[in-house]
């Protein structure tokens, strides 16, 4: 599972069905200790356990501009940092051009 930042809206939702599942998650490498946390690291809600989620250890740390591949469908994780530092835009590859956001 793949997530652009680790806020509760993205990260919440990715522990939960990563418990369900079994499966593995993905973020950037920003984002990896707020994720890792629970949220209590983000500088601006850690402090707030409304914003606070189950702890996710993210098996694939992201770099800027790694290209992810899903099936036949290719995406390249653009780190745009502000909104967390690990806020991560995803281009995805089509028709030969690159990215289509
Ligand atoms: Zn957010």
């Amino acid at each position: 599972m793949l997530i652009t930042h680790a806020h509760i809206d993205h990260a919440g939702t990715m522990a939960h069905f990563v418990q369900l599942s079994g499966g593995s998650a993905a973020v950037m490498d920003r984002d990896f200790e707020q994720l890792k946390s629970g949220g209590k690291t983000d500088p601006v809600y850690g402090k707030q356990p409304a914003f606070q989620f189950p702890p996710v250890a993210a098996e694939r740390v992201l770099k800027d501009w790694d290209v992810l591949t899903l099936g036949n469908i290719k995406m390249t994780a653009l780190l745009g940092a502000g909104h967390t530092r690990g806020a991560t835009t995803l281009g995805h590859h089509r028709g030969g051009r690159w990215p289509h956001l």
